[in-house]
């Protein structure tokens, strides 16, 4: 049969620009890009598979935040680094626009690109082997950090620093940051690669640390998919606990409950920190619990709970201590994201706020948003607050407060997805916050939902916004990689 154009089904006008159009000609399942109808090039050929199927677009088209929806024209299973390397060259060639995407975790379109190519990370899944003797486990940027922590833990051996929920991608927290309890003393985890393989904008595959290419490395870490898409990422491993003890510490009033997070952060004495705010019967967030964890051997003695407790201002009734095992207290968040699943509301809209606070004016500005904040405008959410040590977040692209202890402040918010004007209201909120926190010398986590434009990102990123552009034009050249983010 002939393989006309009217046999093509154009999908999308597409972008960067260009007037080129993706195609799919079913009679080949080929994929082909056309400018006025006519074939430019077909698609290469691929060790994985390219879907432009109802269903693989429109799950690409949303994510956690469940507030942005961009159709892509097409999806990359990919088979191998090859295809990575061959797709993004196609697309480079057109003009089109390419984002990866891991878990879909973000909250505001990040990993979305309309009319574009999504490259599903996950098939790149690859761990190990992990290398015993100099600490180190090189792994696919697909892979789960659960997955990642259960082969490293059976040498004993576990990555220093885990965000709370275990079902993150390598690749899409390596391009935000990945804070948690173990950064006050480890940094983020950005902070704890050895080494990335990255297929940059241009469709070249470069290896890149601290001493090769140093400054791809340096824009990718952090550097939210704007000059490569990281496709392998050495991590450092330290030696894992078996057991850990775990301690809520509750706490009546904000400035104890900062104080004593200071103490532990700067003194170390624990190996994990963070700490929860809830709203009393009446509404009103004044409920502070320290969430601390000590390691247990074979990396520390018995928790001894005298001393790890010692001069710390928490109410004694509350208290709770438990034994866990190490993963299981990674894991901790399982049980609660299964009954949110089970009660429909992981499918909820996330407009979340995420903003780190310079430690200085963190009384106040903390406790001003909490008290404007009501049960309604969280939802069935939570309030993170806890405290970083600025001398270990040393990745440049990582903002940060100029402040040796800035606290993480975050208000992970929840809401109906078919309530649009509320969730509205709570983006907007969540700009005046920032601005809030802008003023007074904080900055945003961007894994959040907050309206933010070119010159915010400019801002955002201060001193380092020169490097980071000429870092985008040098290995992003044509500007295709991952437009959801409204940086460039
Ligand atoms: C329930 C939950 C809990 C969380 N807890 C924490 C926490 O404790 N600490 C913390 O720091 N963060 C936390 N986050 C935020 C999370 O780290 C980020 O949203 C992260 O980007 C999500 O990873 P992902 O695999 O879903 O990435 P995606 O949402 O798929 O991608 C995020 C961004 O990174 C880009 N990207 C993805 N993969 C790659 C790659 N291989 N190369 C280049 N760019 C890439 C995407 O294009 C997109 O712009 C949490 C999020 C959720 C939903």
């Amino acid at each position: 049969m002939p393989r006309t154009p009217s046999r093509r089904t154009a999908l999308r006008g597409l972008v960067a620009g260009s007037a080129a159009v993706i195609g799919f000609d079913p009679f080949t399942r080929g994929w082909a890009v056309t400018d006025t109808g006519r074939p430019l090039k077909g698609v290469p050929r691929l060790d994985g598979t390219l879907h432009t199927d109802d269903a693989s677009l429109t799950a690409d088209a949303g994510d956690f935040g469940h507030i942005v929806h961009r159709r892509p024209a097409a999806v990359l299973r990919p088979g191998s680094v090859r295809d990575v390397v061959a797709m993004v060259r196609f697309c480079n060639r057109h003009g089109l626009r390419v984002a990866p995407r891991g878990q879909g975790h973000g909250t505001n379109g990040q990993a979305q690109v309309e009319g574009g190519l999504i490259i599903e990370t996950e098939p790149l899944a690859s761990i190990g082997p992990v290398q015993v003797d100099s600490s180190r486990v090189t792994v696919g940027a697909g892979a789960k950090w659960s997955d990642v922590a259960k082969a490293t833990l059976a040498h004993g051996l576990t990555p220093p620093v885990f965000t709370d929920y275990l079902e993150l991608s390598v690749g899409g927290t390596l391009s935000v940051g990945g804070l948690g309890g173990q950064t006050h003393r480890h940094g983020a985890q950005v902070d704890n690669v050895l080494e990335l393989e990255v297929v940059t904008g241009a469709g070249e595959l470069l290896r890149c640390s601290p001493t090769r290419h140093p400054d791809l490395f340096h824009a990718v870490l952090a550097g939210l998919g704007q000059c490569a898409v990281i496709v392998a990422a050495t991590l450092r491993l330290v030696r894992a606990p078996e057991t850990v003890r775990h301690y809520l510490l509750p706490y009546a009033d904000l400035g104890t409950f900062l104080d004593d997070q200071r103490l532990l952060a700067t003194e170390g004495r624990f190996a994990y920190v963070e700490g929860q705010v809830g709203a009393d019967t009446a509404g009103a967030f004044d409920q502070f619990t320290i969430e601390a964890v000590a390691y247990g051997p074979p990396v520390g003695d018995t928790p001894d709970d005298t001393a790890l407790l010692r001069g710390l201002r928490y109410e004694a009734s509350g208290v709770q201590i438990t034994d866990l095992g190490y993963y299981d207290f990674l894991d901790r968040l399982a049980a609660s994201v299964a009954a949110l699943k089970e009660a429909g509301l992981w499918a909820y809209a996330h407009p979340w706020l995420n903003l780190v606070l310079p430690g200085r004016s963190t009384a106040d500005v903390a406790g001003a948003l909490l008290g404007a904040l009501t049960p309604a405008d969280l939802g069935p959410g939570v309030v993170l607050l806890y405290p970083l040590v600025r001398e270990h977040l040393r990745t440049p692209l990582l903002r940060m407060p100029d402040d040796p202890v800035p606290y993480l402040f975050a208000v992970l918010r929840a809401a109906p997805p078919e309530d649009t004007a509320t969730v509205r209201r709570l983006l907007s909120a969540n700009r005046s916050a920032y601005e809030t926190v802008a003023a007074a010398g904080g900055t945003q986590y961007p894994v959040g939902s907050i309206p933010f434009e070119h010159a915010d990102w400019r801002r955002h990123f201060g001193p380092v916004w020169k490097r980071f552009a000429e870092a985008r034009r040098t290995y992003d050249p044509k500007g295709i990689l991952v437009p959801g983010q409204g940086i460039f």
